[in-house]
């Protein structure tokens, strides 16, 4: 394996990835309800600076303006012809940032969901996700992305679809869920679900993970049920920073720079090698996790009492995965 990212890996025990696309976008004038991915033409030098704040703010690894960027997603916007360009473009400026630095900089193809349920439980077959997520592929390999970036995932239908889509595009990839309905997927899916899903793929990813989701602190929890699989492929984590809360008809999260910089210790120490933010995370946040990094040495594994009092409580009682919780779904999974 040649890839950007499986070099640095090699050679480092944890890597910064970025934070907020979102949040860092509307505070330079987008929308709500515009596609963030038509700025990719429209206003390329705040894309620019999205990614250079990131890097310059200690990121190894950003994500590319490519969330919505497919064929699925563009509909909304009448642009769904353009989903292998918008993708391109978002690479390209990428792949610009990425080159300036003279330490190595990975530029990762953003991919979300579709948007739509597959089936059998909706309409979107697997053969159409399969497509749709390949079209959004093809466009971040000819941008330049070094790997594709699979994000708040809920269902392992349209992660196995974006793996089979990933192996036609013959891209290295990472991707992570969302943990967002008390430690479970909206789909219903546990930490220990998606470690278990993830090695039985035909084309794993070259790490995989949790983003966004609730708080900071239920992700690392989420992180530690991923380690408790037993797992030895390298693990993301990529939480919000703080918990989202309404103030003034705005999403506000709470926490600190601070804090993420605690968060992103404990996210090491727990076991995660790529660490980032998600919602809320600005470069102030990520400069922090860079400095704490750095400067603190590796401690033992945390507790979830550890978690709690550090960066706070968690939005549930449980993450689904202990014998004590019944799962609401689907059967109980037996445990080894
Ligand atoms: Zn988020």
């Amino acid at each position: 394996m040649t890839n950007a990212l499986t070099k640095l890996m090699a050679t480092r025990d944890w890597i910064l990835a970025d934070g907020a696309t979102g949040t860092n976008l509307f505070n330079m004038g987008l929308q709500s309800g515009d596609a963030p991915e038509m700025w990719n033409e429209e206003h390329p030098d705040r894309i620019e600076r999205l990614y250079r704040e990131a890097v310059d703010a200690g990121s190894d690894l950003f994500l590319t303006n490519s969330f919505g960027g497919n064929a699925a997603r563009l509909k909304l916007h009448g642009a769904q012809k353009r989903a292998r360009e918008l993708s391109r473009i978002s690479a390209e400026i990428g792949r610009e940032v990425a080159d300036r630095y003279d330490r190595p900089v990975i530029v990762a193809g953003s991919v979300g969901p579709t948007g739509e349920i597959m089936a059998p439980m909706g309409a979107l077959t697997h053969e159409l996700a399969v497509e749709i997520f390949h079209e959004q592929a093809e466009g971040l390999k000819e941008g330049g992305a070094d790997v594709l970036w699979l994000e708040t995932i809920s269902a392992q239908e349209e992660y196995k679809a974006a793996a089979e889509a990933f192996k036609l595009a013959d891209m290295p990839w990472c991707g992570t869920m969302s943990f967002d309905t008390a430690g479970r997927t909206m789909m219903g899916l546990t930490s220990a679900d998606m470690a278990t899903m993830v090695e039985k793929l035909g084309n794993p990813p070259l790490a995989y993970g949790a983003n966004c989701g609730v708080g900071a602190s239920d992700l690392l929890r989420t992180v530690l049920g991923f380690v408790a699989q037993g797992s030895e492929r390298p693990i993301i984590a990529k939480g919000n920073a703080g918990i989202p809360k309404y103030h003034d008809g705005h999403i506000h999260y709470d926490g600190t720079p601070d804090l993420m910089a605690d968060y992103a210790v404990l996210a090491r120490d727990a076991g995660a090698t790529i660490i980032g933010g998600c919602c809320g995370t600005m470069p102030e946040h990520l400069s922090k996790m860079r400095a704490a990094l750095e400067e603190r040495p590796k401690g033992p594994r945390p507790t979830l009492d550890q978690i709690t009092d550090a960066i706070g409580a968690f939005s549930s009682a449980a993450d689904g995965t202990g014998d004590d919780v019944a799962p609401p779904r689907r059967t109980r999974r037996r445990r080894a």
